[in-house]
């Protein structure tokens, strides 16, 4: 009973690569300090049970919620932060932004630049430069059109 597993091996991430990668994993996104984690809510995922150190409201939800507390998103799910002053608020929009900004550099070095030249190849290879979420709507695509 083990016919159809080629495709399950896609999904067995590299957790445990070299120790000597200095950036990513043990960076912390900023705004988690302006909160204390409570409780660890489910198995999976960053969600959890927190309270805002500004006006010692408790919540739940994963960072976006946190964000979205903090930083006045609408449309999350969340109450947004009473007690925090414009000062606060733009203190911690420039910390997040700086902490994406460093992200999205460090996700940048690890993508090969030869994605972009090879677009003619078969679309597995198209595929394996993009995010998973993007491959699943490629999918649908094709099996809807
Ligand atoms: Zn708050």
């Amino acid at each position: 009973m083990n016919s159809q597993s080629e495709c399950d091996n896609v999904s067995s991430s590299s957790g445990n690569g070299s120790a000597n990668n200095s950036l990513s994993r043990t960076e912390e996104p900023p705004l988690w300090n302006y909160v204390i984690k409570l409780e660890k809510q489910g198995v999976a995922g960053g969600t959890w049970k927190f309270k805002c150190k500004l006006y010692n409201e408790r919540r739940q939800g994963s960072y976006s919620r946190v964000k979205a507390h903090l930083l006045g998103l609408k449309g999350h799910g969340i109450t947004l932060c009473k007690k925090e002053t414009t000062t606060e608020q733009l203190e911690m929009q420039r910390l997040e932004d700086e902490f994406e900004k460093k992200k999205s550099e460090s996700r940048l070095r690890e993508v090969p630049l030869a994605c972009e030249s090879e677009i003619e190849s078969d679309l597995k290879k198209r595929m394996s430069c993009f995010s998973p979420i993007i491959i699943v709507r490629l999918y649908d695509n094709l099996r809807e059109g």
